[in-house]
């Protein structure tokens, strides 16, 4: 019988999870729905311009996540943010290295959205956007926890109550990110502006990163309020709203602008588990909202779930 352990999402916490799997003999799939790899370490192209439009950065705290970068810095996929005061890495040559890096040699499918799921005697029956259906002996769902239920709701399956009511709680804001490229030199210090306040909370110049070699190109995130309010707005409605904010803190005019919306950005609460894995189920649940709200969260949330897989086909 096909004993593979299908992971929803190519993100930080799905392709980890799968790298550490596969590592270890286990046969494991990656559904993603984009063309891109990496989730919310998405690097976009402009034209000539390139951006990293949603993670710019990440911390290393825990040393378990501290060996994977450690690999990474070895073979050139991330590097310590080059003149940053703080302690901070970044992929090279942008964001969604590392996810490349993880993805290399695991069976990944782009462009495969999963619209159900559904549960069929002891096995899984996962229904893919044009194309077709994927049997799984076991699912792991690193999408947004609100896009998981919605999959799960589809299929009709009914997970446990109190445990359905715990993820209900696990909600995100939104983000708009502005993609900006300029009219002159940008004067943004080398690792970006945080904000606490403004409609403008981060600003960085992804040329000064290594990002986009050819053209000063800018990315823009704006405040949770802001993104909600606005979240329906087109581009060029959201740029005149926070045009010279963005400006003056860019040191320069704005020439073109690109909108991306993140509409689960940044998981407002976290799970008091690093990953869920129910065993009646054969289903998991791993990313930012169970690990914590970064990079290294989705990270070790990932590697969490490898961990206990590993021990449930040990059994
Ligand atoms: C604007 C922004 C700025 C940020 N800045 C930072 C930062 O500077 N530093 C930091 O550490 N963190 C930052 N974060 C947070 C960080 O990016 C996330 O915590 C982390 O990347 C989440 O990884 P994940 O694997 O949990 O989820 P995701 O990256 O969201 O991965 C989930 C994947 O599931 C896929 N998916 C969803 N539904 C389906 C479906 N139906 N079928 C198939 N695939 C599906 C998605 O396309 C996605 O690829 C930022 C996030 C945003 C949006």
């Amino acid at each position: 019988m096909d004993n593979t352990t299908v992971i929803i999402g190519a993100g930080m916490s799905g392709l980890i999870a799968a790298k550490a799997l596969q590592i270890e003999g286990a046969q494991v799939m990656v559904l993603e729905k984009s063309r891109g790899l990496g989730g919310r370490l998405a690097t976009k192209r402009v034209g000539d311009a390139v951006f990293d439009q949603g993670a710019q950065y990440f911390t290393v705290k825990d040393p378990l996540f501290e060996s994977w970068v450690a690999g990474w810095q070895v073979i050139g996929a991330v590097s310590p943010w080059p003149e940053s005061a703080h302690r901070r890495f970044i992929g090279r040559p942008s964001m969604t290295a590392v996810a490349k890096t993880l993805a290399d040699g695991v069976e990944v499918k782009r462009d495969h959205k999963v619209t159900k799921i559904t549960r069929v005697g002891e096995r899984w029956c996962i229904e893919v956007e044009n194309h077709g259906y994927i049997c799984a002996a076991r699912v792991v769902l690193t999408s947004p926890v609100p896009q998981s239920l919605a999959l799960l709701a589809a299929g009709g399956v009914e997970l446990p109550a109190e445990f359905a009511s715990e993820l209900a709680k696990l909600t995100y804001s939104p983000c708009l990110a502005l993609l900006v490229t300029l009219t002159g030199p940008c004067r943004l210090p080398v690792d970006g502006v945080t904000k606490a306040e403004g409609d403008v909370r981060w600003a960085a110049d992804n040329q000064r990163k290594g990002v986009s070699p050819l053209v000063a190109a800018v990315t823009l995130h704006l405040s949770a309020e802001f993104s909600t309010r606005h979240y329906g707005l087109g581009e060029a409605e959201v740029l005149e709203l926070v045009r010279s904010e963005a400006e003056q803190l860019i040191g320069a005019g704005i020439a073109s602008v690109t909108l991306h919306r993140w509409k689960f950005a940044h998981a407002l609460a976290t799970h008091a588990e690093p990953c869920v894995w129910l065993p009646e189920f054969k289903l998991g649940f791993a990313g930012d909202a169970f690990g914590g709200p970064r990079v290294e969260g989705a990270a070790l949330s990932g590697l969490a779930m490898a961990r206990r897989l590993l021990a449930e086909l040990r059994k």
